[in-house]
């Protein structure tokens, strides 16, 4: 094996590892656990948690930590080493199973929406051993979901694993109607492709928005943004090539399948695409892959920029989550089949999707709503906020044939023959090139494009899992019960078509015109978080939600009063960085320089000359401080009378009062810079971040 395989992997706890180190009784007994889900022995767990300290332990490990997705978009964890003094004054390591499948952090401190408030405070973490542990900076990383003790969710991962239960158990019934006997679990697949901005350390460090908050609250328009289209794709620099090899190096050996680098349309913006996996898997190792860019860039004397908007002018920055299902002897559900046959059980799950996005747009909308990502979505860069599916010509000609078919059911076998064997001469990258859909089938995927670049992918994971187990479910039930199966498939796309076609859409997305149309057919067109969060608490939502067990009513009306809080402490935050950014830097230094040219103006005139452009350019400064000091009175009050108790007037305040406010401000501190001296302007321009590395 050369080194480059051998270290891939080589700081997880692996299957290969386990293989090695388990007995093999034990090993089986835990593969069972990890392959269908049951709970694990804990006397097994006693045998693999020692096994895992000993492996973390001559891998440099001291401290294991339970890891967890709390509903900050960001990962946590308190870490333990392994030591366990001893009566002679000595330490033995040691790490039980206990330990291993259970842990009790403090939720009061983690974002609960409400649940604090009827609950205990006490909150537990629980071995997802799914998902492999690894080790990082001497930690052994224990992934985890993350509950109350009355065992309400917490996290991002909870509803996850509990959707993939759903997804494998409703899509198992339908491939068994198809003659599959031997898949035994079906897996929902992701690959979430990352873009990202780089930026230089030292740039970043002096601006106090982009430390506090991820993007600019100020920046002027460059005299080149990316009109030029010559970074996508584009000669990689040498230190982001080199940031990008040690980015790799880092994920490989954390068993991350990192696979595709170039740069983005945006100067100074990149993306990274792994090699899609289990959306379990995918999704921490996409916490990982974050994690990991912002480590690296540090140590490179870079910053990376994972917010979904760091720049106005220019694109912001998304996450494709691409999204499939595969039985768990490889066969990828949504690749259209070679035979007519396998074709018909390709168009159920094609129409399970088209029905589950028709009724339950919203839903999926949530999934890729926070303050930053309202920049984005419906701007001319991103999808726009209605959710729709491409499909392409070809595919959507095929449904709409069959729906629109005799109902003779010799006919319509026949008819299966016929048009349905096209399927696979279906040109698959023909399916690819409408960039403009917020969801669109690829090939043998579907690409969501409407995820934030910040967020974390559990979310659209599941949902999309949930509410296509609800048409699967539904399409099961029918075909179960059907007399004549044939005759029951057609009917199910002919209904799916009549229902739910409605939310097929193969044209541009990022025109007025599809504006227009969609409000007529009466898709939701969401623009802002505030909007959008009432999905969570929507009775259709928490419904299906609830009957899945994906998530209880309370745990949807916690996730909504989170998704608001968060949404007005983000903005909030915003606004006070701004107002300190103005205060202490913006206004001081534009008053030193007023005052400079004034002195050199007073000069000039003891001297007998009255210069008329130094006195328009100091009328026009003096207009400027007073417009931003105006504008700075005004966002603090709004400030000081946004607050409430009730947490969504409160969100609601800081989407029709702050947010205009700061753009007002921000309109005179931008016009300021653009006529202020380079030496006095007191934070990095837009043209050193982003061409500066
Ligand atoms: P692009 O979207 O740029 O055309 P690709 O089609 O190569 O790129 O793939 C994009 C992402 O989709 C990659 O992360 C890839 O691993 C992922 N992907 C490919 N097949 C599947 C699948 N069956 N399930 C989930 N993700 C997939
Ligand atoms: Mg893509």
């Amino acid at each position: 094996m050369c080194e480059f395989s051998a270290r891939f992997g080589c700081k997880v706890f692996s299957d290969e590892v386990m293989v090695e180190r388990l007995p093999r009784p034990i090993y089986k007994s835990l593969k069972h656990s990890v392959d269908d889900g049951c709970p694990l022995e804990p006397d097994v767990a006693n045998v693999v948690a020692t096994a895992m300290k000993d492996w973390a332990v001559e891998n440099g490990a001291t401290h294991f930590t339970h890891w967890f997705q709390p509903m900050t978009g960001i990962t946590a964890g308190k870490h333990d080493s392994f030591i366990s003094p001893q009566e002679d004054g000595k330490v033995i390591l040691e790490f039980s199973g206990k330990e291993l499948i259970k842990g009790e952090p403090d939720a009061s401190s983690f974002p609960n929406g409400g649940l604090r408030n009827t609950f205990e405070a006490r909150g537990y973490t629980m071995w997802d051993c799914t998902s492999p542990a690894f080790i990082k900076e001497g930690t052994l990383y224990i992934p985890t979901a993350f509950c109350a003790y009355t065992g309400e969710a917490l996290d991002a991962k909870t509803p996850l694993l509990r959707s993939m239960e759903v997804i494998s158990k409703q899509a198992l019934r339908i491939l068994r109607l198809f003659g599959n006997t031997t898949s035994t679990r079906v897996i929902s697949t992701v690959g979430a492709e990352q873009e990202y901005f780089l930026v230089d350390r030292k740039n970043y460090e002096n601006r106090l928005d982009l430390k506090i908050c991820g993007r600019t609250l100020f920046g002027a328009k460059p005299p080149k943004g990316q009109e030029m289209d010559d970074h996508y794709c584009g000669r990689i620099r040498l230190r982001v090539g080199e940031y990008m090899r040690q980015l790799d190096t880092r994920l490989w050996e954390l068993g991350v399948t990192s696979k595709t680098k170039h740069n983005e349309v945006a100067p100074a913006q990149h993306e990274l695409a792994p090699v899609f996996e289990s959306a379990n898997i995918a999704t921490d190792h996409n916490q990982l892959t974050m994690e990991m860019m912002r480590i690296v860039a540090k140590q490179n004397g870079l910053a990376c920029l994972l917010h979904e908007k760091p720049f106005d002018h220019i694109n912001g920055s998304g996450k494709h989550n691409n999204w499939s299902l595969s039985t768990n002897d490889g066969m990828n559900l949504f690749n259209p089949g070679k035979t007519p046959y396998d074709n018909v059980q390709f168009l159920i799950f094609l129409c399970a999707v088209i029905q589950a996005l028709d009724k339950y747009p919203e839903l999926l909308r949530v999934t890729a709503s926070s303050a930053g990502n309202d920049h984005r979505l419906g701007a001319n860069e991103a999808p726009p906020a209605i959710i729709s599916i491409f499909l392409g010509e070809h595919l959507t000609s095929i449904l709409q044939d069959i729906a629109e078919g005799s109902a003779h059911t010799e006919e319509m076998i026949g008819m299966f023959e016929t048009s349905v064997a096209t399927l696979p001469n279906l040109p698959k990258d023909d399916s690819d090139r409408n960039r403009t859909s917020p969801f669109a089938f690829t090939g043998n995927k579907f690409e969501f494009r409407m995820v934030g670049s910040s967020a974390s992918i559990a979310a659209p994971n599941w949902v999309l899992n949930t509410i296509v187990a609800d048409s699967l479910e539904e399409f099961a039930d029918r075909l179960e019960n059907a007399k004549n199966f044939d005759a029951e498939i057609k009917s199910i796309v002919a209904d799916t078509m009549h229902n739910h076609g409605k939310i097929i859409f193969n044209g541009n997305g990022y025109t007025e015109e599809w504006v227009e149309h969609a409000e007529k057919l009466g898709l939701p067109n969401i623009n802002n978080s505030v909007d959008a969060a009432k999905a969570m608490i929507q009775d259709k939502n928490v419904e299906v939600l609830s009957r899945f067990g994906i998530l209880s009513d309370i745990e949807c009306h916690s996730r909504y009063e989170i998704l608001l809080e968060n949404y007005a402490k983000t903005i909030t935050i915003e606004a006070n960085t701004m107002l300190e950014m103005v205060k202490r830097q913006i206004l001081p230094a534009a008053m030193r320089y007023a005052g400079d040219i004034a002195a050199s103006y007073n000069e000039l005139a003891a001297s007998g000359i009255q210069n008329a452009a130094m006195k328009k350019h100091l009328d026009k400064l003096s207009s400027m401080i007073d417009c931003i000091s105006q504008m700075t009175e005004m966002l603090e009050a709004e400030l000081e009378a946004s607050g409430s108790v009730d947490f969504l007037v409160t969100a609601q305040n800081c989407r029709d009062k702050i947010i205009p406010q700061m753009n007002n401000l921000r309109d005179c501190v931008d016009n300021l810079e653009t006529i202020t001296s380079a030496e006095y302007w007191p934070i990095p321009t837009y043209t050193d971040l982003l061409h500066r590395v």
